[in-house]
């Protein structure tokens, strides 16, 4: 028979990588059969830095499924953003963090959802739900996961329950959590080694509303003006990204992790969807005090379309 397979979004995060082989461990050990982490795309600096210092293997790569393939979604449910053959896969179970949008199924599942800052705060809470002890790496890539999605615990959309995952995952993984925290995000915004093409693609997620599509982006940095060196073949990146896809609307929104704002490249025929809450120039947002994809800007554009 066919291994269950778990799987986060398309250009996978922490989160989506680190849920992946959380909940597989965990599934694993609850069903008594492998269940394998999988990934939908490259995996980035800050992730890298994360496997390599707790020693785990990258899931490994997949681009489809076929049909009636048994799999769990974590960090997602959009279709938009899945696998591809994603319609016709016997989904068994969701863990997410996030809207539901896009997402139906012809069978019942298990959906663990919650408004929290990360996944692997909803996977803290169903290892303890089912007394499975969490490993000591496996927590230090729980705890990465949450790291991330919250910027170490200072994005808006960090609750109670995060912290008390990351208070607990920190003294089963054995870190100091500062330290490993700014080391692993510092990590993950070495974006010379990318090309503009993999910039804009790095952590780029598809939307759709109602024949709207859109894309929003994001990178962290230590430097928006370092990035912004390199903003007019972003732009020529992006246009051709609009192009390709039929997009009303692409949002790069580029957030200093150490000040927590951002500011984004804003192209497209709907740019007014943004222009409504912040004036752009030269296809620039100033964008103060905003580091969340999905609290911030998400809504906004959402809202304005
Ligand atoms: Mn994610
Ligand atoms: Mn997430």
């Amino acid at each position: 028979m066919e291994k269950t397979l778990v799987f986060g979004h398309k250009n996978p995060d922490t989160d989506s990588i680190c849920s992946s082989i959380a909940m597989a461990n965990l599934q694993t050990k609850l069903l008594g059969e492998e269940v394998v982490p999988c990934r939908l795309g490259e995996i980035n600096e800050e992730t890298k830095y994360a496997l390599n210092y707790f020693d785990v293997e990258a899931p490994k790569l997949i681009e489809k499924v076929e049909e009636a393939q048994k799999v769990i979604l974590v960090d997602h449910n959009e279709f938009t953003q899945s696998v591809d053959g994603i319609e016709n896969a016997k989904i068994l179970a969701v863990v997410d963090h996030h809207r539901i949008n896009n997402f139906q199924t012809s069978e019942p599942l298990f959906y663990y959802a919650q408004p929290v800052g990360c996944t692997s705060t909803v996977l803290f809470e169903l290892f303890n739900t089912n007394n499975i002890k969490i490993e000591q790496n496996i927590a230090g890539l729980m705890l990465s996961a949450i790291i991330s999605d919250t910027l170490l615990l200072k994005s808006p959309t960090t609750t109670d329950k995060d912290k008390k995952a990351v208070e607990e995952l920190a003294k089963i993984a054995n870190i100091d959590l500062s330290t490993y925290g700014l080391d692993m995000l510092k990590a993950g915004t070495n974006l010379d080694k990318y090309t503009e093409q993999e910039l804009i693609n790095l952590d780029a997620k598809s939307m759709e509303k109602d024949n709207f599509k859109y894309i929003i982006a994001q990178v962290n940095t230590v430097s928006i003006p370092d990035v912004l060196k390199r903003k007019e073949k972003i732009e020529e990146e992006i246009k051709k990204v609009i192009k390709e896809k039929g997009l009303c609307l692409f949002v790069f929104v580029i957030t200093d992790i150490v000040n927590s704002n951002s500011k984004a490249i804003v192209l497209g025929e709907r740019t007014d969807v943004i222009s409504k809450t912040y004036e752009i120039k030269d296809n620039l947002a100033e964008m103060p005090g905003v580091v969340s994809r999905k609290k911030q800007v998400l809504p906004l554009v959402e809202k304005n379309i």
